[in-house]
């Protein structure tokens, strides 16, 4: 349905494996605690737009399936992004972007900035 829908982040690729959860499973919040440190992961499957200027975006009124959570250790999802960056020759942090969406801004429209974990370059250190 979404086949190769672009990855948002690492966290969101990382659990939709780790829990073999489907290319439509969104993460709608997300938080970290406890000690060990842990990501606490709440989402659902949802639709998207398929029509109209967001087409292909997550709609976040559509629901497909109950909302779930799941729990990541953050030394886990760490070592799972190093090996992901070495599987795909990419970098982890902006899986390849080189830059980090930062904010919208009416004068300037969306913003970014240069993913510091490659230097803006996208590819695996
Ligand atoms: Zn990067």
């Amino acid at each position: 349905m979404t086949k190769g829908k672009m990855l948002r982040d690492p966290l969101t690729t990382h659990v939709r494996e780790l829990f073999n959860l489907s290319d439509d499973w969104q993460i709608s919040c997300r938080s970290v605690q406890g000690q060990p440190p842990h990501y606490r992961i709440e989402g659902a499957e949802y639709h998207v737009y398929e029509r109209g200027p967001k087409t292909s975006q997550t709609n976040w009124n559509r629901r497909i399936t109950e909302p779930e959570i799941f729990f990541i250790g953050c030394d886990q999802h760490v070592q799972w992004c190093h090996k992901w960056a070495a599987k795909h020759g990419r970098c982890w942090d902006c899986l390849g972007r080189g830059s980090h969406w930062r904010k919208w801004t009416r004068q300037r429209g969306g913003e970014n900035t240069r993913c510091a974990t490659c230097g803006g370059t996208g590819q695996a250190s």
